[in-house]
């Protein structure tokens, strides 16, 4: 096949985020990869931007695809950021559901931009949810809050002065969410292990001994009905990370391929991926206007099409990984880079052995 392809012009995303992440991301993408540096100061630019504000100051159905957007546009650089990216829209998805008025005032807007950054522990209360996991942080009520103790094996988008969002539960059963601020009393941070990839992400093991938790960082006292409220829009909001790295990648190829000499396309060409990216995209917006069913039957859709979109990021980026040959088989190459990030989509929370057991209980 030869490579007489016309390619379609790439989309361009808000103009302000696309020069953050053209000025403030793009040079450093390699440090964020190769040295595990968290790119702080990108992430505060993106914040006053409004990259994470779409889905806190308008309705669900257009600021959820508004802000899979810009995920999108900072991933199709470099995914790590698009997951801190993530983390920060899902903290600003939960506080913009709470019922807790004075919790919403005091942060939602520090949050939403980026003034105060913070993530999410609730990978391990999903998986609890599939009866994947048990829980694992236990509280007690005392007077003012609840004491909390207990281990998350991971929480990105944080370090000393962040805060992040977690799930406990009591005695009686009853599971409560709330506000942990990383620099309470009882919260220690370690970084122990190095990851493939994502290692810029501020990706911590939390341990939580007595720490108090005052009633006002209380985000929901009953997860039970706060749960089905936000994991769909939980899920959509990763959207972006793989369905930008799928362009990223794309982009990348036709670029190689401009300057190859007898270059072919493969099963899988630029354009086709393109292709899939924009069905992704407007589903993605089907499924952000139903964000408010808490039915089952629509939580499994959301799966449904957050599996394609691990399976595109994933196969697109092999197939990035097949055009570049020996000169992505490079440590340090781009296309290697995309690989390891990909991969991150077929394994974040829910993961695609997460996704597979839910679809097959139906
Ligand atoms: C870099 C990085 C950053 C992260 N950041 C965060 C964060 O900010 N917040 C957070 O909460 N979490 C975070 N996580 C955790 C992440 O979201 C996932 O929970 C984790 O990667 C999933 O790995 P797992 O193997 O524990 O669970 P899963 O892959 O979800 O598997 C869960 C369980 O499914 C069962 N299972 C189902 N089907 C199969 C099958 N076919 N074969 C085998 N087992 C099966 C097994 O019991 C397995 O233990 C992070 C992880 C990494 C690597």
């Amino acid at each position: 096949m030869s490579v007489a392809v016309a390619v379609r012009p790439v989309n361009d995303g808000p103009k302000e985020i696309r020069s953050i992440v053209s000025d403030a991301i793009d040079p450093i993408v390699r440090k964020i990869d190769r040295e595990g540096h968290y790119p702080e100061g990108a992430l505060r630019e993106l914040g006053e931007a409004g990259a994470f504000s779409r889905h806190a100051v308008q309705s669900p159905s257009t600021g959820l695809p508004a802000a899979v957007a810009d995920m999108a546009t900072i991933s199709e650089v470099c995914m790590s950021t698009g997951f801190c990216t993530w983390c920060q829209d899902a903290l600003v998805w939960y506080l913009a559901s709470s019922e807790n008025t004075g919790l919403r005032k005091r942060l939602l807007d520090r949050v939403a931009g980026g003034e105060q950054l913070g993530g999410t522990g609730l990978s391990n209360p999903m998986k609890s949810f599939s009866g994947i996991e048990k829980l694992a942080l236990r509280g007690e009520k005392v007077s003012g809050g609840y004491q909390v103790s207990g281990r998350l094996p991971w929480v990105s988008n944080i370090g000393p002065n962040n805060i992040f969002a977690a799930i406990f539960e009591l005695s009686d059963g009853r599971r409560v969410m709330s506000v942990v601020n990383a620099n309470a009393s009882g919260v220690k941070l370690s970084h122990s292990s190095e990851f493939i990839a994502l290692e810029g992400t501020g990706t911590y093991t939390v341990l939580l001994k007595d720490t108090f938790i005052p009633n006002d960082e209380v985000i929901s006292e009953d997860v039970a009905e706060f749960i089905p409220k936000i994991r769909q829009g939980f899920v959509l909001l990763q959207f972006g990370m793989g369905l930008g790295l799928a362009r990223g990648v794309a982009n990348n190829m036709v670029k190689q391929v401009a300057t190859a000499r007898n270059a072919q396309w493969l099963p899988l060409t630029p354009n086709m991926i393109l292709d899939r990216v924009s069905e992704l995209e407007a589903t993605a917006v089907q499924l952000a206007v139903s964000s408010g069913d808490t039915s089952r039957g629509a939580f499994l859709d959301v799966l449904r099409a957050r599996l394609k979109v691990a399976e595109l990021a994933m196969s697109a980026a092999q197939s990035g990984a097949l055009q570049a040959g020996a000169s992505g088989y490079m440590i340090g190459s781009e296309s290697n880079r995309r690989q390891r990030e990909a991969l991150f989509m077929g394994i974040l929370t829910p993961s695609v052995k997460h996704i597979t057991t839910e679809l097959a209980r139906g």
